[in-house]
């Protein structure tokens, strides 16, 4: 798909949210935007991560995002919007760059949490299993990969699975808040590399602490899902 394509695309998925906000007997998410529980305790990623990092990056950081988001949309177009829909929209508009970083970090942390709830299979299985192995020649291979991505990321932000234009499964870095929902792109599973996420159990180690989450704390069954998603 060129460029230009694309972007009709995209401005057009823009439309059709205009449209589904202005059906007032739809009831949608909206301002104020609230922050999901933590679906598992703070110490149940120990000792891959530690309740205290748990408990800052959740009740501080993921937190602080959604309360700034609150603030800076009050009043704007965004009020209206799903955090989804803030994100995309945000995300062309450089004046409102403070609300679309605010609100990717906070759709990201989202995703985050979610795909580290303990209790799945610590490898992929099935047709997840397949797709890697397909895309990156098995779970070794996709998890090389993602050192690879993560040691590419300068600075902050995240390492992102997604898919390429022919629907197979690829690993982009991203700076910042920046996902590939923003694009328009499927953001199945999202590893944040900012120093918050890891810096007080693994000080400057950042590939030790994305290999350990790897190996030990992502669920596969919840990325298989978001796959299908
Ligand atoms: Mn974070």
């Amino acid at each position: 798909m060129t460029a230009s394509r694309r972007e009709i695309l995209i401005a057009g998925l823009g439309a059709m949210a205009v449209a589904a906000i202005a059906r007032p007997t739809v009831a949608r998410a909206a301002a104020p935007f609230v922050q999901p529980p933590l679906p598992f305790a703070e110490k149940d990623l120990e000792p891959t991560i530690s309740a205290r990092t748990v408990g800052l990056h959740y009740g501080k950081h993921h937190k602080g995002y959604f309360d700034k988001l609150n603030d800076l949309v009050k009043g704007s177009e965004y009020e209206t919007m799903s955090l989804e829909e803030v994100v995309r929209a945000s995300a062309k508009r450089e004046k409102d760059r403070k609300i679309f970083n605010n609100a990717a970090q906070a759709w990201n942390h989202n995703v985050y949490w979610d795909v580290l709830k303990p209790g799945g299979p610590q490898k992929p299985e099935g047709v997840l299993a397949e797709a890697i192995e397909e895309s990156f020649g098995g779970f070794d291979g996709l998890k090389a990969q993602i050192l690879a991505t993560s040691d590419g990321v300068f600075g902050t932000g995240w390492v992102w699975l997604t898919k390429d234009s022919n629907g197979k499964l690829v690993l982009r870095g991203y700076q910042d808040a920046d996902n590939p929902m923003a694009g328009g792109k499927p953001a199945i599973l999202g590893i944040d590399v900012w120093e918050h996420a890891y810096y007080l159990d693994y000080e400057n180690r950042r590939a030790q602490h994305v290999a350990a989450l790897v190996d030990k704390a992502i669920n596969w069954a919840v990325v298989a899902e978001r796959i299908k998603a």
